[in-house]
């Protein structure tokens, strides 16, 4: 936008109506879509003497869902396990980040595949397995994961997962890319199925014959026979060049009376280049305080308890929504949130975000370094009334 056009908005703005902007010397339409926020989608006129504009009643609906059930969600089946997923063609407002739920029965493994979108990031909620990952380079990666672990694999480097032992292993992963689909990852089997067998050959230097006893089509997550853990052998990277990050070892960035939060960034675990995540708790009574992220997606899983988010969108839009084991909330980039306990049990959340390094603005922060006649102007109130809010945000707390 040039001085001239900004000029001209702000004499717009001045004259009572947004509307005027498209007279500027833009002939861009009026452009705003749900979800991108930044300015109102539509405004009253402020009345004579009023000092506080009303939004349209309809801005506060125009804001998307963000509330999702991944986990009552249609599952893709195959024969040894199944995925759901939360994606933007299911869930419209997670355009950054995608995510997922998938279950391995003991002795199934998730074929060898790749993203050609995004990276994957994911933490082990129970039962054991074995990923393989492979870089361009042609260095490869086995290491085993457990519950609490987390694994980052790059966008489209090939990767697999075993499952160890005589349990099933089930896992949430995220993917810094809300076009994402299981449906649509780069499978070898489905590759090979759609190859012709004479090329096939070729490539592998085998008889053609031996591609008649392949699979048409994807197995997926394949069921097989139990991979005994003595078996399951490692070979492990050192940092920085591993996949696998032991999450709970790390000692939390925020731990209060309120809660915790765990969070692998790319100084933790230098991998994980394009993604942060780990997990926060919050107690009974505990609040993530309000706040928002400049550089990035904030994605949940909840793992356990009753969580109230509330979301603030801009431009009069503002939605709450209460948040449940096996539900998935996205909060875009830049806006404005809080998260509180509402239950009796700790509320547990896996959290992502789509860049590997972690920033936050907390308003309790912003406003303890504003001075005291700026913020009574702001909200028409006597000023003294700041000298009661906190200087410096606890980031999660709990009254008394
Ligand atoms: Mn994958
Ligand atoms: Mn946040």
């Amino acid at each position: 936008m040039t001085d001239y056009s900004r000029r001209g908005l702000l004499a717009a703005g001045a004259a009572g109506g947004l509307i005027a902007a498209a007279g500027t010397a833009s002939a861009e339409p009026f452009a705003a879509k749900p979800g991108d926020g930044g300015f109102a989608r539509s405004s009253n006129a402020l009345p004579p003497g009023e000092t506080v504009v009303h939004h349209a009643a309809s801005d506060i609906e125009a804001m998307p869902d963000f509330h999702f059930s991944l986990d009552s969600g249609r599952p893709k089946v195959t024969s040894g396990g199944w995925a759901k997923e939360a994606t933007e063609s299911n869930f419209p407002i997670s355009k950054g980040i995608a995510g997922v739920h998938m279950y391995l029965d003991a002795g199934a493994s998730r074929e060898l595949h790749w993203h050609a979108i995004a990276a994957e990031w994911a933490f082990i909620l129970e039962g054991k397995c074995q990923a393989m990952v492979i870089d361009p380079s042609g260095q490869r990666e086995v290491a085993n994961f457990g519950p609490g672990d987390v694994w980052f694999f790059p966008k489209g480097h090939g990767h697999s997962i075993q499952t160890i032992g005589d349990k099933p292993c089930h896992f949430i992963l995220s993917f810094d890319n809300g076009g994402f689909s299981e449906h649509g990852t780069f499978s070898i089997t489905d590759w090979v199925s759609l190859t012709p067998k004479d090329m096939l050959a070729e490539n592998f230097g085998i008889p053609a014959a031996f591609f008649d006893k392949m699979p048409t089509g994807e197995t997926y997550i394949m069921a097989g026979p139990i991979l005994p853990e003595s078996k399951a052998k490692q070979f492990l990277l050192p940092p920085p060049q591993t996949h696998k990050f032991a999450l709970m070892d790390l000692a939390p960035r925020i731990d209060t009376n309120g809660g915790s939060l765990r969070l692998a960034t790319q100084k933790e675990f230098p991998m994980s280049k394009t993604m942060s995540g780990g997990v926060m708790t919050l107690k009974p009574g505990g609040i993530r305080e309000m706040h928002w992220h400049p550089n990035a997606n904030e994605w949940h899983y909840y793992l356990s308890g009753q969580a109230e988010v509330a979301l603030f969108g801009s431009g009069g839009r503002g939605k709450v929504k209460t948040f449940i084991p096996g539900d998935v909330a996205y909060i875009p980039a830049g806006y404005g949130h809080a998260i509180r306990n509402v239950g009796n049990e700790d509320v547990e959340i896996v959290i992502t975000f789509d860049s590997g390094d972690f920033q936050e603005i907390s308003l309790s922060d912003w406003m303890a370094a504003s001075p005291n006649y700026l913020l009574a102007n702001n909200f028409g109130v006597n000023g003294d009334t700041f000298d009661k809010f906190p200087k410096a945000s606890q980031h999660i707390h709990k009254q008394g």
